[in-house]
């Protein structure tokens, strides 16, 4: 396509509304202007993209992802990294956060350097932001599908020298709460400017409340992997479910899967948080995208899971180990299980992560200036194209 695009006879998704006949143009990969098509008189410079009468929605920000169509970002090859970034645009996903699970300062370096040279390079798929670090500062008792060999408390040195090599790469981080030297840990995080997000933890609302002042703004999927209810002897205090409840300072995530949480879990949220402060998240993992089968979770040698019956499993099945959910499963789940409206379910998935992370000034909304990135979809939730930056880099 040219450089110059308008894209016609679509329902576009603007932040106050959906508008039928509204028409976008496209230059050199931003949001030049958003017109009424009876305004429009003859436009012979802009090739003119028909969307057919379906939604034009600002493309999706998943903040926690994993990886996709047999890759995961700790195998850290370029090549890997374009296959899931390639995969996730036919879900939706313009830009994305890679997620590391728990493992050795080498691995975690690795991953940001591959991410290094495919930012200088320039993304062939949805476009990466940075890195999420979900551990390996995490605690033994609530580390989900991380190995139990890799977690461990923050440990000066190591972080240290992470944050000194590749911090500028790392936008999110997913800390357990109780280990001993997390405060300082957080502090350090914070003042560097990436986001701290509590998870897989299980501490009562007390340890929540003063982890604020730390720099906790944000957590890691409602739910999963968090206390919910602490007992202390016969005492029942508030888990971290109850403090993400009532703490308005805290936004929150939720892995729509249609499988981690039912309608009225999804509900719930909604009711208590409202959908200015819940991220829709994939929480994807390798087995995305493929058949049935044996995956790891993570680098090659992580964790073993079975996807079998839409999810990833940990071998004995007692829990689930992350999603092979794509961003538009998320949206569709959202519409169709908790009685969210589309609009709502599209800001969940675009601005609002997009806040989250503070680059919402160049993401998530549809809006004059803006980066180009777009996808098209029908009622029905089947993706027509994705566009990043004016580029239609999917196509049904
Ligand atoms: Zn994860």
């Amino acid at each position: 396509m040219e450089d110059k695009v308008m894209i016609i006879n679509g329902k576009v998704i603007l932040p106050d509304g959906i508008k039928e006949n509204a028409v976008i143009f496209i230059n050199r990969g931003r949001i030049e202007d958003i017109k009424e098509s009876s305004e429009i008189v003859n436009q012979v410079e802009y090739e003119k993209y028909d969307a057919k009468g379906k939604y034009v929605s600002p493309g999706f920000v998943d903040i926690h992802v994993h990886g996709g169509r047999g890759s995961d970002f700790m195998d850290v090859t370029v090549e890997d990294f374009d296959n899931i970034t390639k995969y996730h645009t036919s879900g939706g996903t313009t830009a994305l956060l890679a997620t590391t699970a728990s493992t050795s300062k080498e691995k975690i370096l690795a991953v940001l350097e591959t991410m290094k040279l495919v930012k200088l390079r320039g993304s062939n798929g949805a476009y990466i932001i940075g890195a999420h670090m979900e551990g390996p500062y995490i605690d033994y008792d609530w580390k989900g599908c991380h190995l139990p060999s890799e977690v461990r408390n923050p440990d000066p040195d190591e972080y240290s020298e992470i944050l000194d090599k590749c911090g500028h790469l790392i936008r999110r981080w997913t800390v357990s709460l109780e280990l001993p030297g997390v405060e300082n840990f957080i502090r350090e995080i914070a003042r560097r400017g990436i986001v701290v997000s509590a998870g897989h933890t299980g501490v009562n609302y007390d340890v929540v409340k003063e982890a604020l002042g730390w720099g906790v703004t944000h957590t890691t999927h409602m739910y999963c992997s968090m206390s919910n209810i602490v007992w202390d002897k016969a005492k029942r205090r508030g888990g971290m479910v109850e403090s993400i409840f009532l703490l308005d300072e805290l936004t929150t995530e939720v892995i729509a899967d249609g499988k981690h949480l039912p309608g009225e879990m999804l509900k719930l949220t909604i009711k208590n948080k409202t959908t200015d402060r819940i991220a829709l998240v994939s929480d994807a993992m390798r087995g995305s995208g493929m058949p049935d089968g044996e995956y790891t979770f993570g680098p090659k040698d992580g964790q073993k899971t079975i996807v079998e019956d839409g999810v990833a499993w940990v071998p004995d099945k007692h829990c689930y180990a992350s999603s092979i959910a794509k961003m538009i499963d998320c949206v569709r789940i959202m519409v169709r299980t908790a009685d969210c409206s589309l609009k709502d379910a599209v800001k969940m998935a675009s601005i609002v992560p997009a806040k989250i992370i503070g680059v919402e000034k160049e993401f998530g909304s549809i809006e004059n200036g803006k980066r180009a990135d777009i996808v098209i979809f029908d009622e029905n939730f089947n993706v027509d194209s994705t566009w990043v930056e004016g580029k239609i880099i999917y196509k049904a």
